[in-house]
């Protein structure tokens, strides 16, 4: 998946006076982190039993099966910290879906609120009424509105049980489905992934099926969306929204930038550090015009997902722009923003922690905090360069998926040495120390 996000971060103001000050979210919640994991095997263990009850024989038993094979990946999850519990994120949470249930008693009455350490902007409730944030929303959308919206269309999926039926279509020999569950063996290295990874993206439904679930989800979440006391149009600027982080196209990395951040007394910056690979034998202007369409595929969708809506809601019909955020949103927003690199290097995603960091510091954003990270990076890409596994923090050059920008810096990182790896880590470790 192409990480486009960290792209447009630098589109936003800056988050001025914080970082002297900052220090990451504390995750050392053990004992909340204890009694979620038994409230939610119990839970758990109910649906399961009810399932049993609704649908006997093999479906009952396949289900059951899938279910379990989900708590235990999600309790893994929990237990490596992908979440924070009781973060200044919750009440904020809170307050939005206690609005939403003011006049919607169809909301699920016990919904569990889990933050997590994830930069996407995206949302989604589990079977059991655990309810996950990521902090990629803060960043983001604009506003409370956005934020409720996004989890008006998820509690749409949820009151149509929308992930039930996707697993219904897996058990009963979809043959569409066969093909996909076909695709993620292949592909996912750990077999557990699987309904967890289906449950959080639904992204192994493909096309009308999928459009389909969308659809109804919206029209659902905004039914309940309406019922409060949010603003309405911003059901559809939250949809627009979330089709820019898809679409709009990425924020270079300039040359100055590596020469600037790249450059020692005991270790002077090399030209030869941005040698491109070579990959004349593509046809580039084909590959741009591909590359286009390809950011374009994701537009058609949206575009009909909010015609549809319009359709349906005819109050949605005039357009409005973005209201101001609250100051509670501002507030999350910032702490949302400078908790990007700990979740990046959280989910050991180093390289994307050195990319993300230069943007920053081209922008001048924070250069102590940031460069702090670039030093902490840098030490866990020497530490995969020396253990030949590299590969796992640091992408390929792809020219069919990444921008010119981030190919050049995948240019650079994998044309350094393990010296000047090495050295790098050491002058950003010590610089600010
Ligand atoms: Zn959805």
């Amino acid at each position: 998946m192409i990480k486009k996000f960290i792209f447009f971060l630098l589109l936003m103001y800056s988050a001025t006076g914080f970082a002297q000050v900052y220090k990451p979210l504390d995750t050392a919640d053990y004992i909340q982190r204890k009694e979620f994991l038994k409230k939610f095997s119990a839970n758990n263990e109910l649906l399961i039993k009810n399932l049993k009850i609704k649908y006997s024989g093999k479906t009952g038993s396949e289900l059951s099966k899938i279910y379990k094979e989900f708590e235990k990946d999600f309790e893994k999850k929990v237990k490596e910290k992908d979440f924070i519990f009781t973060s200044v994120f919750d009440s904020k949470v809170k307050s939005l879906i206690e609005r939403l249930r003011k006049n919607n008693p169809q909301i699920p009455k016990e919904l569990q609120i889990l933050i997590a350490k994830d930069n996407t902007p995206n949302a989604y409730c589990m079977a059991d009424g655990t309810f996950v944030i990521n902090m990629g929303l803060f960043n983001w959308l604009n506003n409370d509105d956005q934020v409720a919206s996004v989890i008006s269309h998820e509690l749409g999926h949820k009151i149509e049980e929308h992930s039930l039926r996707t697993f219904m279509s897996f058990i009963n020999d979809d043959q569409q489905d066969k093909i996909t569950v076909q695709n993620i063996k292949a592909t996912a290295g750990n077999k557990n992934q699987k309904a967890f990874d289906i449950l959080k993206s639904r992204m192994y439904k493909k096309g009308v099926e999928k459009r389909k679930d969308e659809m109804q989800a919206d029209s659902l979440g905004y039914a309940v969306f309406k019922n409060s006391d949010f603003i309405k149009g911003e059901f559809v600027n939250a949809l627009k929204r979330l089709q820019d982080f898809d679409t709009i196209s990425p924020r270079e990395l300039k040359i100055e930038t590596y020469k600037k951040y790249f450059n020692f007394p005991k270790q002077a910056f090399q030209d030869k550090w941005l040698k491109k690979e070579d990959f004349s034998l593509y046809n580039y202007d084909h590959f741009k015009e591909k590359l286009d369409k390809d950011s374009l595929a994701s537009h058609p969708e949206v575009i009909l997902r909010i015609e549809r809506l319009k359709k349906i809601f005819p109050e949605l019909k005039t357009s409005s722009s973005s209201e101001k955020a609250s100051e509670s949103f501002i507030s999350l927003e910032k702490i949302a923003r400078m908790e990007i690199l700990p979740n990046f290097y959280h989910a050991e995603d180093y390289g994307l922690g050195i990319y993300t960091s230069l943007q920053f510091l081209q922008d001048a954003e924070e250069e102590k905090y940031y460069e702090k990270w670039l030093g902490k990076c840098f030490a866990k890409i020497y530490e995969g360069r020396k253990n030949y596994n590299l590969n796992r923090y640091l992408d390929r050059v792809d020219p069919k998926n990444q921008s010119e920008s981030y190919q050049q810096f995948l240019n650079f990182m994998w044309n350094l040495s393990l010296d000047e790896i090495k050295n790098i880590s050491d002058y950003y470790q010590n610089k600010n120390s």
